[in-house]
């Protein structure tokens, strides 16, 4: 399997063990000293050191984890980064209006005064990683249980955090990998001041909508452009005037020579969470039960969705962000349960399991298994019911957890009245209630709660239902619907102005009201069940798996010495290579690489909710103006790697071997999303927009060649990567 006896020798030496398996693998930056010579057979023509250093500048410091979940790329030396349009989805959204749809007609900001704050939004760096394990593990004796264990890594890592940011403005935070048999110290330094610098129409950012998302081929121009603002010292400071764009320490270069079938290439982001390592116990509860409901539940509130989205713009832009929350998800489930049918991943897992139980014979680790199928026995039930909660409550009708912000205020207001706070507590909910209702239709959530019910009531466990709901029974005959109504005519939570009339005069009357409001009790109840009923039973099954799995893990490194594991993503920042390549899926079927604006006119239908585009666009296409950005005479768009990427890799900068940006990475092909349980390198690709793509609509769509003639442009395919490193001081 190895690549190189080199490698492998190499690879037996690191703390943490990698499994290389063609493409598949998400490397920890710190560890690329033993991969350095396979990636450089390959064409990369930069090193290690380039990618990831302490002491010098390196590729990693322009790589930005944006928001809590997605990648983004520093590109210019005023702190201008790059992400996906669907990572800026959210703040383009916020400010967005009737008036100012920046959704669909895009926005430019001429200068910086123009570029809008986002509250809340962040752009974090990684300052160093290390290897903490002997640490950790010194301070967890055998025999601890699992709270003891938490508890204890708690206080060693309290210590290591501690002692790792003294005297300095960065954050600490140790990490377990590898189910916790390694542990890795990640110092960093968030900023945060990011602000909106540019959006595409959403006709480009968004082009192919939900028809297209997670499907090859593809041609989204999925990009947004924001901009890291900081203290006049460059150091981290919240929103204010005063504040500057930011100075990276590193900004990438952007590649004009494009890229070739075969050549070397790599992501370097944020990958959110893999389980490549599960065992078939789990991987039956996801293929039979968990992918099956969330599907089906998220299936039935698009079908509401959809249908508003497409009655009014004032809806449209009310329900963009939610829809493309539920619907992302929605559709990589699809995928990933056919490709794991198709892989047969159940029955390979079976088969390694055999394996394993004859190689642990005798060993600490013979009883690893049979502990966790008894564990799996009693978690599936509680993870069922999970999953009916989160899908239900957290993704389905919003009235329910919107009523649960005001638990606070109905239950604690004589404390609040006599400690003098309840009128903070009625501003912060006035102000919360204002946010809500901008991107609230009573109507719409009322049908979404009317889809839902009957999927939650025919699947939930009696001893986990909400009380409330027997009154479907008692007072409305079964009657599902009737009774949904009820709630929703009778509750003042789905009438703003009620609420706020209430709100304004906060007297015990007016409390007294809303906590008998049938919306609060209802929610109430569901939580209750929820948060009472299942949750302790579930943290208890959940520890239990969790301390199995970290045995089996240790058992499948101990047992397989000749094998190497990548630790799953989880969050943290990792590397993943390959190279340019298309596949061919299923039989009979082959994708190309490379897909062209002509697709985009192949694809484009006029007025279209998907398919449309601005008519610039066409012009530009019609008159072959592509200015610099083309490439013989077509303007290239997309292209896909075999790449190991995951959701979290969203906007992650696509680097060719000489560590210059070539595209932005936001996708999968439908064929490879299985690939967070089980990689194929035949199938798995990722989509990136080719970065040619992205200057040509900022500048000649877009009209914002100022963005552009902030970056670094290169044309040096031949010549020596032209890679500075700069010390860096603390
Ligand atoms: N499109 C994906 C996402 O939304 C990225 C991926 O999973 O490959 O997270």
């Amino acid at each position: 399997m190895f690549r190189s006896p080199r490698l492998a020798a190499l690879l037996s030496c690191t703390t943490l063990s990698l499994m290389v398996l063609a493409t598949e693998g998400m490397w920890l930056p710190t560890l690329l000293g033993g991969i350095e010579s396979d990636m450089q057979t390959m064409g990369m023509r930069i090193s290690a050191d380039d990618i990831y250093a302490v002491n010098h500048t390196s590729i990693k410091d322009a790589i930005v984890l944006f928001g809590g979940g997605c990648t983004a790329e520093v590109v210019s030396k005023n702190g201008l980064i790059l992400t996906n349009h669907h990572c800026g989805f959210g703040a383009i959204q916020d400010h967005s209006s009737v008036e100012h749809d920046y959704l669909k007609d895009g926005f430019w900001a001429a200068d910086y005064a123009g570029e809008l704050r986002n509250n809340g939004l962040t752009a974090t760096f990684i300052i160093r990683m290390e290897d903490v394990t002997e640490r950790v593990l010194a301070g967890l004796p055998n025999g601890l249980t699992e709270v003891q264990r938490r508890e204890a890594f708690a206080k060693v890592a309290d210590g290591i955090t501690k002692e790792a940011v003294e005297g300095s403005h960065y954050t600490a935070v140790v990490r377990p990998f590898n189910y916790g048999n390694s542990y890795y110290l990640i110092v960093t330094e968030t900023f945060r001041d990011v602000r909106l610098v540019g959006a595409p129409p959403g006709s480009i950012g968004n082009f192919g909508g939900d028809t297209d998302n997670w499907m090859w081929p593809r041609h989204t121009g999925d990009f947004s452009v924001f901009r890291i603002y900081a203290g006049v010292d460059n150091k981290p400071s919240d929103f204010a005037l005063t504040n500057v764009p930011f100075t990276p320490r590193h900004s990438l270069p952007v590649s004009m020579d494009g890229v070739k079938e075969g050549d070397f290439d790599m992501v370097f982001g944020f990958p959110g969470s893999t389980q490549r390592y599960l065992t078939s116990y789990a991987v039956e509860y996801v293929t039979t039960v968990g992918d099956p409901l969330k599907i089906q539940m998220r299936r039935a509130s698009l079908a509401i969705i959809d249908q508003a989205m497409l009655s009014s713009d004032r809806k449209r832009i009310q329900y963009a962000d939610k829809q493309k929350g539920i619907s992302n998800a929605y559709k990589k489930w699809i995928g990933e349960l056919r490709g794991l049918t198709e892989l047969h991943t159940l029955d390979r897992k079976r088969e390694q399991e055999a394996d394993y139980r004859s190689k642990a014979k005798g060993t600490v680790y013979e009883g690893a298994l049979d502990e966790l199928k008894l564990a799996y026995t009693e978690y599936v039930p509680l993870a069922k019911a999970r999953d009916l909660f989160t899908e239900f409550v957290y993704v389905g009708p919003e009235l329910l957890r919107f009523t649960d912000a005001f638990k606070g205020l109905i239950t604690g207001q004589e404390d609040l009245r006599t400690t003098g706070k309840l009128q903070a507590e009625v501003d912060h909910l006035k102000g919360a209630a204002r946010g809500f209702y901008k991107d609230y239709d009573k109507t719409v959530d009322e049908r979404i709660f009317k889809a839902l019910l009957p999927i939650y009531r025919s699947n939930v466990d009696p001893a986990n239902a909400p009380p409330a709901l027997q009154d479907i029974d008692i007072r409305f005959k079964g009657n599902m619907d009737a009774y949904v109504a009820d709630v929703y005519a009778r509750s003042v939570f789905t009438d703003s102005t009620a609420l706020f009339k209430l709100l304004n005069a906060p007297s015990p009357k007016a409390l007294k009201k809303l906590a008998k409001d049938p919306a609060f009790t209802l929610s109430q109840s569901f939580y209750k069940s929820f948060l009472e009923g299942v949750r302790p039973k579930l943290a208890t099954s959940s520890d239990r798996v969790e301390a199995g799995m970290r045995t089996y893990m240790k058992g499948l490194m101990t047992l397989y010495p000749g094998k190497t594991f990548w630790p799953d993503a989880n969050s943290t920042l990792r590397l993943t290579y390959g190279k340019v390549e298309g596949s061919t899926p299923r039989d009979g079927m082959s994708y190309e690489p490379f897909t062209y604006l002509d697709g985009i006119m192949e694809k484009y239908r006029a007025g279209d909710a998907e398919f449309d585009v601005p008519k610039r666009l066409l012009d530009l296409h019609a008159a072959k103006d592509f200015g610099d950005y083309g490439e013989a005479g077509r303007m290239p768009v997309c292209f896909t790697s075999s790449l190991h990427t995951t959701g979290g890799n969203s906007g992650s900068p696509v680097i060719n071997g000489r560590g210059e940006l070539i595209g932005i990475n936001f996708d999968r092909s439908w064929e490879s999303t299985m690939s967070d349980i089980q990689f194929d390198p035949a199938k798995c690709r990722n989509i990136a927009v080719d970065i040619r793509y992205v200057l040509f609509v900022i500048d000649k769509v877009c009209g914002a060649k100022h963005l552009v003639d902030e970056m670094v442009l290169t044309h040096q395919a031949t010549g020596e990567p032209a890679f500075i490193k700069l010390p860096i001081h603390r």
